[in-house]
């Protein structure tokens, strides 16, 4: 079943001759606990069809489902409970509040949505536990390298139980080992059911995802399909079949 799905989506900025087409009927659906990678060139949508994606921006014409519902049909409550509790963002350059300590970081979006202090902050550290920065939580972010601040910055976009990650290049402030690190983790949290879609230039890394989606001039061009596996060419047999 699809948790993000993109239907018809375009989205224009400016007017008459300053008019620029930033995605063009952009059609996608992305499954639940898949990863997507969405590779083009600079100025070729990438960025504007996340933040769509995300709910930051509204398309000017089109549709965004998010779990089945429609965008367009929340109220700008649902949409805001939405951000804080379904969807999260990772930047390139991490974002990470510098006065905050890693833990205080990731509790932050839980005490934000009124989750009480000690319970995010405990939610918080098993997370970073979980991920392998266990020792790094009383670090602040300008006392960690820069890959444990990207993934300081993942745990803080999939806490409490976030499902959608949307990722812009994460790991292109970051060396190879590094970017895989960061790729690895997304890849794991999208095994236990969060759906990713993360804008990369590096094909190495892209090929990880379940599906690569490559973009140009705001269309999509082009989509890689994983090969069939065992299982998925059962599942298209009628079940009598079987
Ligand atoms: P990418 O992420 O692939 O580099 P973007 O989504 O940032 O591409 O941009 C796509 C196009 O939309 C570019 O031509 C860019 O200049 C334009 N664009 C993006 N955001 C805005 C904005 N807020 N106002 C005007 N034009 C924008």
């Amino acid at each position: 079943m699809s948790f993000l799905e993109l239907k018809d989506v375009s989205k224009s900025y400016g007017t008459g001759a300053a008019e620029v087409q930033a995605l063009c009927a952009v059609n996608l659906s992305v499954a639940q606990g898949s990863l997507v990678a969405i590779m083009g060139p600079s100025g070729s949508g990438k960025s504007t069809l996340l933040t769509i994606a995300g709910s930051l921006e509204e398309p000017t014409t089109g549709e965004v489902l998010i779990d089945g519902r429609a965008l367009s049909s929340m109220s700008r409550n649902d949409k805001a409970r939405l951000r804080r509790r379904t969807v999260g963002y990772v930047f390139q350059d991490f974002n990470l509040l510098a006065g905050l300590t890693a833990v205080e970081n990731v509790a932050l979006p839980l005490e934000l949505d009124g989750v009480a202090s000690r319970h995010a902050t405990r939610t918080a550290g098993a997370l970073l536990a979980d991920l392998g920065l266990g020792g790094r939580g009383g670090h602040y972010p300008d006392e960690l390298s820069g890959g444990e601040r990207q993934r300081v910055a993942i745990a803080r976009a999939i806490v409490g139980d976030r499902s959608l990650l949307l990722a812009d290049e994460p790991s292109g402030a970051l060396d190879s080992l590094n970017g895989e690190a960061v790729m690895r983790l997304i890849l794991r949290a999208c095994r236990s059911g969060v759906t990713a879609v993360v804008v990369t230039h590096d094909a190495q890394l892209a090929s990880w995802a379940d599906r690569v989606v490559f973009i140009r001039d705001g269309r999509i061009v082009d989509q890689t399909v994983p090969p069939p596996t065992p299982e998925s060419l059962l599942e298209d047999l009628p079940a009598r079949g079987r």
